[in-house]
């Protein structure tokens, strides 16, 4: 079963492939990444909340998909007169999408939602990070709690969609630690361990992240289908 991902995020389509290689469904699901088909559709998230955002960007790439099969059948173009107009194809289309954020208590749950527009509209990484170790300079170590939130938004071939949602608590440290992951990665440590994800292996990361968990929950719904 192919899962097209609704993100243009090639980190995030790594960790997702590597979640389908090794869980309950494992050789079952095979995640194709919104760049395969032609690209993720530019998607504003304003909904202010993960779920919302999840949706909007799942509907976006369904549709899309969907266009391109139309084309691809020619079930868009205009019969000539008396011709019959070809029929729709079966939309048989799975889409992925996800939306993830850092919840810091001492920020009363922000960036949350903004945090991959925390630095800028430009979306950039590093800059969001670099905020992120300025504005919690000055918090003390017990009021470093944070966790990693993820909401997955599954669209199914006759476009009803199935939320379903991960989180992992943690703490912040002071400064980034670790060369592997993204995003807020190097800061964050999970609870239960003294390396930040970015310390971590990949295996490691999967196993206890906020993604991790929302798919397990998602693989209990489609082992239901499969
Ligand atoms: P999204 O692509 O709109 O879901 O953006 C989520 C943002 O949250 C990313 O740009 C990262 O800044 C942050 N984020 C989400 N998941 C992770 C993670 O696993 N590690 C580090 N940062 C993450």
């Amino acid at each position: 079963m192919k899962l097209h991902l609704a993100s243009g995020n090639a980190h995030k389509a790594r960790e997702f492939q590597a979640l389908a290689d090794a869980g309950a469904l494992r050789g079952a699901l095979e995640i194709v990444p919104a760049r395969a088909p032609g690209g993720m559709p530019r998607v504003e998230e304003d909904t202010g909340t993960f779920a919302g955002n999840a949706g909007k960007k799942a509907r976006a790439l369904w549709e899309k998909l969907l266009r391109e099969r139309e084309k691809s059948s020619g079930a868009d173009r205009q019969p000539a007169s008396g011709e019959p107009r070809p029929a729709s194809p079966c939309h048989d289309v799975w889409v992925l999408a996800d939306d993830s954020g850092l919840c810091v208590d001492a920020l009363g749950g922000g960036p949350g939602v903004e945090s991959a527009y925390y630095a800028g509209p430009q979306g950039d990484g590093a800059a969001n990070l670099a905020k992120l170790v300025r504005v919690m300079r000055d918090v003390p170590d017990t009021e470093r709690g944070a966790y990693f939130m993820c909401v997955l938004f599954l669209l199914g071939p006759n476009g009803a969609g199935h939320m379903f949602e991960g989180r992992c608590p943690g703490r912040l440290t002071r400064e980034p630690r670790g060369g592997s992951g993204f995003g807020y990665d190097p800061l964050f440590v999970p609870e239960g361990y003294e390396q930040t994800f970015s310390e971590l292996s990949e295996t490691v990361k999967n196993n206890l992240s906020h993604r991790g968990r929302a798919w397990i929950e998602m693989t209990r719904f489609l082992n239901t289908l499969i």
